[in-house]
C-alpha cells in the first residue's frame, strides 16, 4: 500500500465522505452538464413569463407531473402513477410563500399535432383537471407578446391567489361515530395527535396520504 493510500484510509474513518468521494473519482461517472438545460424556445418563454410574475410568484421549469400530484389510492391505482411517472409538465407556476402549485403552462410545438403527442396533451389535461390545476397551452413562436401572456395568466393566478382551493382547513361536518374519509382522496383518514405548540396533544383525523394530502377534521365534530 501506498503512503498516502494509508494517509487516506486513516483520514476515511475520521471523514468517511473522503472515501465515497475517492470511490467515485475512479470509476469515472459517464455524467455531463447539458448546454441545452432550456431549448431557445423554452428560454425565451421564461424570459417573458418571469418579466411578467412578480416575487408573489416563482417559475419552476420541467416538472415532472408525479412530483406535482399524487394518486389517491396508490395501492389500487399503481397503473395511474406510471402513466405520470415519466411525464412534465414545461412550467408550473407556483406561490412563492407556500410553493403550493397555481398554473401549469405547456408550449405546443410542431411536435403537438402528432396523433401520439395529442393523446398526450389530452391526459396532461385531464390529470390537471382532475387534480383541479389550471392549465395554460402556449402555442411556440419565435417572440411572445408580453401582454397577450400577461392577459392570459393574470385571471387564473388572481382568482388562484384569492380563492385557494379549500384544502387543510377542518371542515364541520355532521356528528358521526365512524372514521371520516378524505374528501380528496376517498380513502378513510386517520387518527392523529398534534406533536407541538399550544395546541399539543389534541386529536384531530389526518389523510393517510399525510404530507401529499394534508386535509384534516376535527374529532369533536365525528364523536359529539
Ligand atoms: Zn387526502
Amino acid at each position: 500500500m501506498a503512503v498516502s493510500d494509508k494517509k487516506s484510509g486513516c483520514l476515511s474513518i475520521f471523514f468517511p465522505f473522503l472515501k465515497f468521494f475517492q470511490k467515485e473519482e475512479t470509476q469515472a461517472l459517464p455524467y455531463r452538464l447539458r448546454d441545452d438545460f432550456l431549448s431557445p424556445a423554452e428560454f425565451s418563454f421564461y424570459k417573458v413569463l418571469s418579466s411578467l410574475l412578480g416575487g408573489r410568484w416563482t417559475i419552476q421549469s420541467k416538472v415532472r407531473l408525479a412530483d406535482v400530484f399524487f394518486v389517491a389510492r396508490p395501492n389500487e391505482n399503481i397503473a395511474f402513477f406510471n402513466r405520470i411517472a415519466q411525464k412534465h409538465l414545461d412550467f408550473l407556476v407556483c406561490h412563492t410563500t407556500s410553493m403550493k402549485p397555481a398554473l401549469g403552462i405547456e408550449l405546443d410545438d410542431s411536435s403537438h399535432r402528432r396523433s401520439n403527442r395529442q393523446e398526450r396533451d389530452e391526459f396532461v389535461e385531464n390529470v390537471c383537471k382532475a387534480a383541479g390545476l389550471p392549465l395554460l397551452r402556449v402555442p411556440v413562436q419565435r417572440e411572445y407578446n408580453s401582454r397577450e401572456i400577461a392577459a392570459q395568466i393574470a385571471p387564473i393566478l388572481k382568482a388562484n391567489f384569492e380563492n385557494p382551493a379549500p384544502q387543510s382547513q377542518p371542515t364541520v361536518e355532521k356528528p358521526t361515530n365512524s372514521v371520516p374519509v378524505c374528501p380528496k382522496c376517498d380513502i378513510p383518514m386517520v387518527l392523529r395527535a398534534v406533536a407541538q405548540g399550544e395546541h399539543k396533544g389534541k386529536q384531530f383525523y389526518g389523510c393517510s396520504n399525510y404530507p401529499q394530502c394534508r386535509v384534516m377534521k376535527p374529532v369533536k365534530a365525528q364523536i359529539a
